[in-house]
């Protein structure tokens, strides 16, 4: 089993019912039908994007394999960690392919095979498709078949955000579970449990529309908007006026933390001036391409090699305990010498 982004993993830290937050109802359905030992063997689950659908599947998944207890998974055993984990070898994902806007009728005549293959050590193989709405008529006529009648009694679990978006046929097939957005208060909750300080997170669950994956992208804008502040100072530095250098330390600074995300983002910079004083032009930093070649128009190789010396010397006092303000100053400082020697 193999995640499809970065925002499954950060997500999928506990598996268990117990931690599914917002979607009571549901898990007593699930409970209920696990209970009675019918499961259906093809869902479909609807609902807005971050509101829980992929980690309630994984958790679904979990309990059906774990033999520790009834109705849910234990979250402890060999099955329900490796489930947790991302490497159970009888859970498989579909998505379209990088690239691709459809999910191909050669990737689900992969994942039929692979399911009529015995499992390897969970009592049915499972299969999550997202977004299952971006099956097309012709693959998703060839899929008729596995949803009516799964091979080895396999689970597919199909994602959408809209079910009216599927074919009749494949939703004629599904039990149909629908999952509303999470409500502010459940959001705030899943952003604490993921480490978020108290305050941050119920600003962010005021402006997330029920959706964790809002809120993670409204986390990383907040990181976007550190990187533009970051930029605008750093092309600002001048010797000639030396408050542009502590006005530099004192707005991109922060505690040591922040400090050090702060260095960490200097450093791609810097690599990335590397090679473009180097001549190649295959940077990391693209949307801020033209800011960065503006920075190294007047310095050589070696000045932009010095400067990512610099700044790594610079983080390994952060984390030594220097003072932060200072040594962002004298930072700047060496930055702003080096675009004006
Ligand atoms: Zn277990």
């Amino acid at each position: 089993m193999r995640f499809p982004n970065r925002f499954w993993l950060g997500w999928l830290v506990n598996m268990p019912f117990a931690d599914i937050v917002g979607h009571d109802r549901i898990i007593e359905i699930f409970r209920r039908s696990i209970r009675s030992g019918k499961t259906p063997h093809a869902y479909i689950f609807e609902g807005p994007a971050g509101c829980g659908r992929r980690k309630t599947a994984l958790a679904l998944i979990q309990a059906l394999y774990c033999r520790e207890v009834a109705d849910d998974a234990c979250g402890v055993c060999g099955s329900c960690r490796k489930v947790a984990g991302g490497n159970h070898g009888d859970i498989h994902f579909i998505e379209p392919l990088p690239e691709k806007r459809d999910i191909s009728i050669a990737q689900l005549r992969d994942i039929q095979r692979e399911l009529a293959l015995r499992p390897y050590e969970a009592p049915r193989k499972a299969c999550i498709m997202e977004p299952a709405d971006r099956m097309n008529v012709n693959s998703a006529n060839s899929f008729l078949k596995t949803l009516e009648e799964p091979p080895g009694n396999a689970i597919i679990i199909l994602l959408t955000e809209n079910a009216d978006m599927l074919l009749p046929t494949i939703r004629s097939r599904c039990q149909l579970v629908r999952f509303a957005p999470l409500s502010p208060e459940c959001v705030r909750l899943l952003l604490e449990k993921s480490g978020m300080d108290a305050a941050a997170a119920a600003l962010m669950a005021q402006l997330a529309d029920g959706s964790m994956q809002r809120a993670m992208e409204l986390e990383s804008e907040g990181l976007t908007a550190r990187r533009e502040l970051l930029v605008k100072h750093l092309e600002g530095l001048t010797l000639k006026r030396v408050i542009t250098i502590f006005d530099a330390s004192e707005q991109v600074g922060g505690n040591r933390e922040e400090t050090l995300e702060t260095l960490d983002m200097l450093l791609s910079f810097a690599r990335d001036m590397v090679f473009l004083s180097a001549g190649c032009s295959d940077i990391i930093n693209t949307t801020i391409r033209t800011s960065l070649e503006k920075m190294v128009s007047n310095m050589n190789l070696k000045r932009t090699l010095q400067l990512a010396d610099d700044i790594l010397e610079t983080r390994r006092s952060v984390q030594r305990n220097a003072n932060v303000k200072l040594a962002l100053d004298h930072l700047f400082m060496r930055i702003a010498g080096a675009a004006e020697a």
